[in-house]
């Protein structure tokens, strides 16, 4: 008993210490908003306010652009060979600046506040278009993201969506299975529509069985959509039964 009492009032210590190195941090260098650099919050409310949240009920489920329910104008409506696309919001008011910082300027502690924007988005939309992305989360097998370039990983010293999708998965208790690997290093940035496209068809390989299996699949930014088309369809080749995709922001 003593020595378990001396365990628990040490870690108690440790915790203390921890805290109070926190405290001492966040006074030299306050915590400031990726969006808006206000002192207080990671991302503040005000920029949360500001997000341009796309409506799961009038969203396109083949490309996640804002109005494409009926008749997408983005989108050919087969971005997604096996599975539907959901988007959180516009990249624009404070979310580009915000995943910039998390992507570029290293601030990794966005991480799981990023991954918990994300699951809101898609409870959100399996509760009010139940039609359109129902099951989405709740009947996933496992959790799977787009992986980053070798080059990009060398430049950040980490790959941005294995981060969110471990927080992802460990808030919404579902497996992360990193299933996929990326050939290339060009930074599609640099790239126009018709490379982009030329360039996504093959440059994924499936690197664990996912025969059978429901998937979602986490991204940051859509924007021609040639990126999660190709990443879904090498994991449709592989046997996964369906392909969902999941991002933070769509283009348009
Ligand atoms: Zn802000
Ligand atoms: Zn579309």
């Amino acid at each position: 008993m003593f020595g378990v009492k001396g365990i628990s009032s040490t870690s108690r210590g440790a915790q203390i210490l921890a805290h109070a190195g926190e405290l001492v941090l966040e006074v030299l260098s306050p915590t400031r908003c990726a969006g808006c650099e206000r002192a207080g919050a990671l991302i503040c409310e005000r920029c949360l306010d500001a997000l341009e949240l796309i409506d799961p009920k009038q969203s396109c489920c083949s490309c996640g652009a804002p109005f494409g329910a009926l008749q997408c104008t983005e989108c050919t409506g087969e971005v997604l060979p096996c599975g539907r696309c959901l988007a959180m919001a516009g990249f624009s008011g404070p979310l580009p600046r915000i995943i910039r910082a998390y992507k570029d300027a290293g601030e990794r502690r966005l991480a799981p506040e990023l991954a918990e924007l994300m699951l809101a988005c898609v409870e959100h939309a399996e509760c009010v278009a139940p039609d359109r992305y129902g099951g989405m989360l709740t009947q996933a097998d496992a959790v799977s993201f787009v992986p980053a370039t070798a080059a990009a990983f060398r430049r950040r010293g980490f790959d941005h969506m294995e981060q969110i999708a471990q927080a992802f998965c460990a808030l919404a208790g579902v497996p992360l299975l990193d299933a996929l690997a990326k050939h290339g290093s060009y930074d599609q940035r640099a790239l126009g529509r018709a490379s982009r496209q030329a360039y996504a068809q093959g440059a994924y390989e499936v690197v664990t069985p996912v025969a059978g299996m429901h998937l979602l699949l986490l991204d940051d930014v859509i924007t021609t959509g040639a990126t999660i088309s190709a990443a879904a369809g090498a994991l449709g080749n592989a046997g996964a039964a369906t392909v969902d995709a999941l991002a933070l922001a769509r283009v348009w």
